[in-house]
């Protein structure tokens, strides 16, 4: 019989895709996934520390996994991501939780069989993490996708921005640039499985520079010319770092969508400098007029976090002004929570829960009601699509996205399965705010 296996995953599209490496080595050694993480053979839980209450949650799932455990000495746990990165986690793991068999860091996934094999040889716990490897280790990485026609593909690993509320430069260690024709020859290997679009991903996609000195406007026209890829598109981007050339890109590169994620954090400068993002609001609303300007249809989505120390009623009105006059498609918001390590966990003036609470209402009222209004503009109105997969709620649904990424629920007379992996035209029927709905009209 053959041995099962499930991971957990957490947090971002980097974890996302580490866990699609992950599930790679683990069927290259025999493994087939199961969808239960308490009936496999082995379970492995990638981790995130970025959002609230990340400690909190993670050491509850080990709690879980005890009596497994008990009733399965065969059974292995194995933990990895960002968690594992922080030494007092792995304190506290080898203190609390002994049937945490195998833990290992982000830059250490290529070693996953070698300590799985040792730890079935000889039952001992194995650890394996490093802080900054200078080397990108991609050896034997063959990951299974999670989806058939849509592949995460990794462009830089790590970060040099030290945002100061911000663990991934501790956790995932300084940026490195994959060369352009590995990644290029990656997605070239993809398209006969049947992928036509790919997410190039990075912490800072604008900061990508190869050894031979591309850049990512050049990794994007490289991308853009490859045979069978029809939509391409990236995460995430830094004001700081976003250039004209790569702008222009949306020009000039028919495949790349007509979507960005320009992570605002705050629209006060007083709370960017203290942040360290190194950009002002004005500098951030120019760039918007220029992607504005290049690419008309552009859709725009952020990340914004209320209550970072020492933000007072000015600052946040000033988020809320510039939310107003960027008028987002959509955005993450999210409360300030700090996290051990980062400079920002040592400033003295927290904003005190309350005041949080208060604002993020506030900020969420306003995102929420510009994405509803400019949904409304879909209206009746044809989009191409490209299905995902069945909706979760209703069987007849199909869920897919636009070229501007926006969520489309649609209902077809064809099988979902023949609309699969191709763009369809989908008439908007209604506008939510989180979601668009509609038919297929396709001929
Ligand atoms: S750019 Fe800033 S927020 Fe993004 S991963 Fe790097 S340090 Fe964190």
């Amino acid at each position: 019989m053959s041995r099962k296996y499930n991971i957990i995953t957490y947090g971002c599209q980097m974890n996302e895709h580490d866990s699609e490496n992950i599930a790679g080595l683990l069927e290259s050694m025999g493994y087939e996934h199961c969808d239960d993480p308490y009936k496999a053979d082995v379970t492995v839980i990638n981790t995130c520390s970025v959002r609230e209450n990340a400690d909190k949650r993670f050491f509850g799932t080990l709690g879980q996994f005890k009596k497994i455990r008990k009733n399965d000495p065969n059974f292995v746990l194995a933990v990895c991501g960002c968690m594992p990165q922080q030494p007092r986690v792995v304190e506290e793991i080898n203190k609390r939780f002994s049937w945490v068999d195998i833990v290992f860091g982000t830059q250490n996934i290529s070693e996953f069989p070698d300590l799985l094999e040792e730890r079935l040889r000889t039952g001992r716990r194995m650890r394996s993490i490093i802080d900054n490897n200078p080397d990108i280790n991609e050896d034997d990485m063959k990951p299974v996708r999670m989806h058939r026609h849509k592949a995460l593909v990794n462009i830089t690993y790590g970060c040099n921005n030290f945002c100061t509320y911000c663990i991934v430069p501790y956790t995932r260690g300084r940026e490195k640039s994959r060369p352009l024709s590995v990644i290029c020859n990656e997605i070239k290997s993809l398209v006969p499985d049947g992928v036509i679009e790919v997410m190039l991903l990075g912490q800072n996609v604008d900061s990508y520079r190869d050894m031979a000195g591309n850049s990512f406007a050049d990794l994007i026209r490289a991308v853009n010319d490859i045979d069978g890829i029809e939509r391409i598109r990236f995460m995430t981007s830094h004001p700081k770092d976003i250039s004209d050339d790569m702008i222009e890109c949306f020009n000039t590169c028919p495949k790349l969508c007509h979507n960005i994620h320009l992570p605002v954090q705050s629209g006060s400068d007083r709370i960017l400098k203290r942040m360290n993002r190194h950009y002002d609001r004005s500098q951030y609303l120019a760039i918007v007029d220029k992607l504005r300007s290049v690419c008309p249809d552009i859709t725009i989505s952020t990340d914004i976090i209320v209550g970072f120390p020492g933000e007072n009623d000015e600052d946040f009105e000033e988020t809320l002004d510039i939310a107003k006059k960027v008028r987002y498609d959509s955005a993450f918001t999210f409360i300030y929570s700090p996290r051990e390590g980062t400079p920002a966990a040592k400033f003295e003036d927290q904003i005190p829960d309350s005041v949080c609470h208060e604002r993020f209402d506030r900020l969420v009222d306003v995102m929420n009601s510009i994405s509803y209004e400019k949904n409304q503009e879909y209206k009746g109105k044809i989009y191409e699509v490209i299905p995902e997969g069945i909706s979760e709620k209703d069987a007849h649904t199909i869920s897919g996205r636009t070229d501007g990424f926006k969520l489309v629920n649609f209902t077809s007379d064809k099988s979902p399965e023949k609309l699969m992996g191709r763009k369809v035209k989908v008439m908007i029927t209604e506008s939510k705010t989180f979601s668009l709905e509609g038919v297929e009209v396709s001929d």
